[in-house]
């Protein structure tokens, strides 16, 4: 990423200066992948979490680090930043020199702690004893230091599984919190249920879990950070639950422990503030029955249509053809890479007289989309373009 570039991108325009998708498609005619930016959507998204969430609201970094994607999340309100690598640290502080940057990554290299901590990361996870040690090795003792033990949680209800190679089982959990509670001016427990998981019982459990742990340290905890994987709204994984029904459950679950004092409460939301806050317009390049073979693909932007089995909303662009058919069909995607793997299996339901040359937007792909893009086979073209259209399903609540 060029930071340059970044330091010195102008904020975004209002909305209602931005061009609209299928004007820019007709005007543009575009060939390669054209990336649409809704900064109104994610500013609303993230207000709401930011209103309704019962403590502090961090963005993870990692799932859209885009300056105009940064930028509206914090016109929503988050002034803590969830960070995973040097170089999103030197992003995050390069756009927000008063953000509050939390280094939530259990293992990290030595020379990003230091750099880190130069650049006033105050905040660090560990899930390990080395990397307790690490960390005061690397950072300065006495002055406001953070630490965040990562707990494991079991296979959960997720749709992206992420437990196997992050958290200390329970003990070790127990013992590092006391082990580094002496040198904390914030000793924090953490975890993280999975992303996109449909389930508030999750956070129910995980807490139950992190009840234990406090109990068994011993020590007081002076933050319970409950992770991100608070879902978005996808095709087929609308569930009836809003974000108030999760952010409702933590609270009851922090009650039950039942602790004599009142831990503060964090979150680390990533896809729930920004999924609907981008699209990906594809050109079709060659119809074979029900497969349409199209410019972007599982190496591009659309990694999670792919083998992880995301669906995502489809609408056909055609600026001056024939107006399209008013039957529809059930349609796959191939990516123009010469992987077979690069396959989107749906089903993306469009009308059923898609044909080369057409566009087709593909939505709810601020989440994991741009920033998984490889140059596999030479496709790394790409335009990212800040538009005015709502996203293409409405938000959970
Ligand atoms: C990826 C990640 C998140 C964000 O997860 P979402 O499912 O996008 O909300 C939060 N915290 C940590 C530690 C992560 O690795």
């Amino acid at each position: 990423m060029d930071l340059l570039r970044l330091r010195t991108a102008p904020r975004p325009a209002p909305a209602a200066l931005l061009p609209a998708v299928a004007d820019l498609v007709a005007v543009e005619r575009p060939e390669a992948p054209l990336h649409c930016l809704r900064p109104a959507t994610i500013t609303t998204d993230t207000a709401a979490f930011v209103a309704g969430f019962p403590g502090d609201v961090m963005y993870a970094v990692k799932c859209n680090p885009e300056p105009a994607v940064l930028r509206a999340v914090w016109d929503g309100g988050v002034r803590h930043f969830d960070c995973a690598s040097a170089q999103e640290v030197a992003l995050v502080r390069s756009l927000f020199p008063e953000a509050a940057i939390h280094f939530m990554h259990p293992v990290k290299s030595r020379p990003a702690i230091r750099a880190a901590w130069e650049a006033g990361v105050r905040d660090y996870a560990l899930d390990h004893a080395d990397e307790l040690a690490k960390i005061r090795a690397e950072t300065v003792a006495g002055e406001d230091l953070g630490l965040f033990v990562r707990l494991a949680l079991p296979r959960g209800r997720a749709v992206y599984d992420l437990t196997g190679k992050f958290g200390a089982p329970l003990e070790d959990a127990a013992a590092l919190l006391r082990a580094a509670r002496p040198h904390a001016a914030r000793l924090g427990l953490c975890f993280h249920v999975g992303s996109q998981c449909l389930d508030p019982l999750a956070w129910r459990e995980a807490m139950r879990l992190a009840g234990a742990v406090i109990a068994r340290a011993g020590v007081a905890v002076d933050v319970i950070d409950v992770g991100g994987g608070f879902p978005a709204a996808y095709p087929g994984m609308e569930t009836p639950l809003p974000l108030g029904a999760f952010f409702a459950e933590i609270e009851a679950s922090l009650d039950a422990l039942d602790l004599p004092y009142l831990p503060r409460l964090w979150a680390e939301p990533g896809r729930a503030l920004v999924a609907g806050g981008a699209s990906v317009v594809v050109q079709v390049l060659l119809r074979r029955g029900d497969a349409l073979y199209v410019t972007d693909g599982v190496y591009g932007s659309l990694s999670d249509a792919g083998a992880p089995g995301f669906r995502f909303p489809a609408r056909l662009l055609r600026p001056d053809g024939p107006p399209a058919a008013a039957a529809s069909c059930d349609y796959m995607l191939f990516g123009p890479t010469c992987d077979s793997a690069d396959r989107m299996a749906g089903p993306f339901p469009l009308p059923a007289d898609v044909a080369e040359g057409d566009w087709i937007e593909i939505g709810q792909l601020g989440a994991y989309g741009g920033c998984l893009r490889t140059g596999f086979n030479g496709f790394d073209a790409i335009r990212t373009v800040e538009v005015r259209d709502p996203p293409m399903l409405p938000a959970r609540d």
